[in-house]
C-alpha cells in the first residue's frame, strides 16, 4: 500500500473475481459465462461501432433503453444503462444505503455486496441462509433496511417466487429492496413487472449471462422514474459516458435476436438438468439450481481438492473458502462437450480416491 491511499480504503478487502488464467487452454467453467458465441449480427453491430471509437458514445443511451424497455413492457424512463451489472449494484449501495437505511443480503449470497458495502461506509447485517440454503423470506418481511436478494441466488442457484419477492419489496416501503436477476433467464420470475406497483422496487438485469455478452460489460437497472434519477445523478457525477460505443451497438442487435437467445436459455438448462442428474448419480449432493451453474459437494472429496484435482486436468469450475460452502464447488453450466469433459475427469478423480 502506497502512504498516500486514504484512510478510508486502506482496510478494504477486495472482491475476488473468477480467476481468467493465460497459462492453458481450460474447460472455462468457473464464471457463469454462456457457453455459445455472440450472435454474428451482435459482433458485426460492434464492428461497426468501431470505426467511430473516435467519438465519445452517447451518455444517454436512447435506442438501446427504449429496446430494453419494450421488451420488458416497461417506459424508457424506467431503466437506465450501466457498465455491467455490478456497476448498478455498487449504485444501490451508493444511492440507497446509509446510516438511516443500512444494507442487509443473505450470508450466502454474491460476495460483491459485502465489498461494496465496506467500500461506501455502509452498515450491513448478513442473514443466515437456512441450512438448506433457502432464504427464509421472513427474515426480510418487514425489515426495514434495503435488501440486496439476488434472485435466483449465486451460488447456490436457488430461486425464490415471485410472490415471496413481492411480500419482501411491499413490507418494506421506506426502504429500496434491490433484486439482482443476473440469472434470470435460466429459470426464475423477474419482478421487473412490479415496479408500476412499487416505488421502492429496483431489478438488476445483465447481458453478461443469457446473451453471451459479458466481454461487452453490459448490465440495466429497473425501477420508478425517480429512483432512476437518483441513479442517473451518480452516473452523471462520476462517469457519463458508462456505457461505451460497441457495447452499446452490440447491445441493441442482441435484442433483435430474441429468438436465439431464448434457444440458447433453452438449451443450458437441459444441459442443467442433465449435469445435476450425472453429478448425483456419482454421488454429490447438489441444490435445485434455476440458474446456468450447478453447486455441488461431494462426501468423498473437500471442495478444494476436486477443484485443483480439475484444474490439473484442465478443468475450472469455482471454489469459494466462505465457512459454510467451503465442501462445495460452483460449476458454470457449459456445452455438451465441455460438460462431457468435466463429468469424465471428474469420474477420474472419484476412481482414483476410492
Ligand atoms: N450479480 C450476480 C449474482 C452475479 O453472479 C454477477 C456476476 N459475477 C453479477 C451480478 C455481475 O455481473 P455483470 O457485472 O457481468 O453484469
Amino acid at each position: 500500500m502506497s502512504r498516500f491511499f486514504s484512510e478510508k480504503y486502506s482496510r478494504l478487502v477486495p472482491y475476488t473475481p473468477g480467476e481468467q488464467p493465460r497459462d492453458m487452454e481450460y474447460v472455462k467453467l468457473n464464471t457463469n459465462e454462456s457457453p455459445f458465441a455472440p450472435p454474428p449480427s451482435v459482433v458485426e453491430a460492434a464492428r461497426r461501432e468501431a470505426e467511430r471509437l473516435e467519438l465519445y458514445p452517447a451518455p444517454e443511451p436512447v435506442e438501446l433503453c427504449k429496446k430494453f424497455a419494450s421488451s420488458l413492457g416497461v417506459l424508457p424512463t424506467e431503466v437506465i444503462a450501466v457498465n455491467g451489472s455490478d456497476e448498478i449494484l455498487d449504485f444501490a449501495f451508493k444511492c440507497f444505503c446509509g446510516k438511516r437505511h443500512p444494507a442487509v443480503f443473505p450470508d450466502i449470497t454474491y460476495g460483491f455486496y459485502e465489498v461494496f458495502a465496506e467500500a461506501d461506509g455502509v452498515p450491513y447485517e448478513k442473514i443466515p441462509l437456512r441450512e438448506d440454503f433457502t432464504v427464509d423470506v421472513d427474515d426480510y418481511v418487514g425489515v426495514g433496511k434495503t435488501v440486496f436478494i439476488a434472485n435466483p441466488n449465486a451460488p447456490t442457484g436457488i430461486a425464490l417466487p415471485l410472490s415471496d419477492i413481492e411480500r419482501i419489496v411491499a413490507s418494506n416501503p421506506d426502504n429500496v429492496v434491490v433484486i439482482d436477476e443476473a440469472y434470470v433467464d435460466f429459470g426464475g420470475e423477474s419482478a421487473a413487472g412490479l415496479i408500476h406497483k412499487y416505488d421502492n422496487l429496483l431489478v438488476t438485469q445483465t447481458f453478461s449471462k443469457s446473451r453471451s455478452m459479458a466481454g461487452a460489460r453490459l448490465g440495466f437497472g429497473i425501477a420508478c422514474e425517480e429512483l432512476i434519477r437518483d441513479l442517473n445523478t451518480l452516473k452523471y457525477s462520476t462517469n457519463p459516458y458508462n456505457v461505451n460505443r460497441m457495447t452499446q451497438a452490440a447491445g441493441c442487435a442482441v435484442l433483435d435476436e430474441d429468438d436465439l437467445i431464448k434457444e440458447n436459455c433453452r438449451t443450458i438448462v437441459s444441459n442443467r438438468e442433465y449435469l445435476t442428474a450425472e453429478l448425483r448419480s456419482f454421488g454429490f449432493v447438489t441444490t435445485d439450481s434455476s440458474a446456468n451453474f450447478v453447486f455441488a459437494r461431494h462426501p468423498k472429496i473437500s471442495g478444494e481438492e476436486l477443484y485443483l484435482e480439475l484444474k490439473k486436468r484442465g478443468v475450472l469450475v469455482r471454489h469459494f473458502t466462505g465457512e459454510r460452502i467451503k465442501e462445495y464447488c460452483r460449476i458454470t453450466v457449459g456445452s455438451a462437450g465441455q460438460i462431457g469433459i468435466l463429468l469424465e475427469k471428474t469420474k477420474e478423480i472419484l476412481e482414483e480416491k476410492k
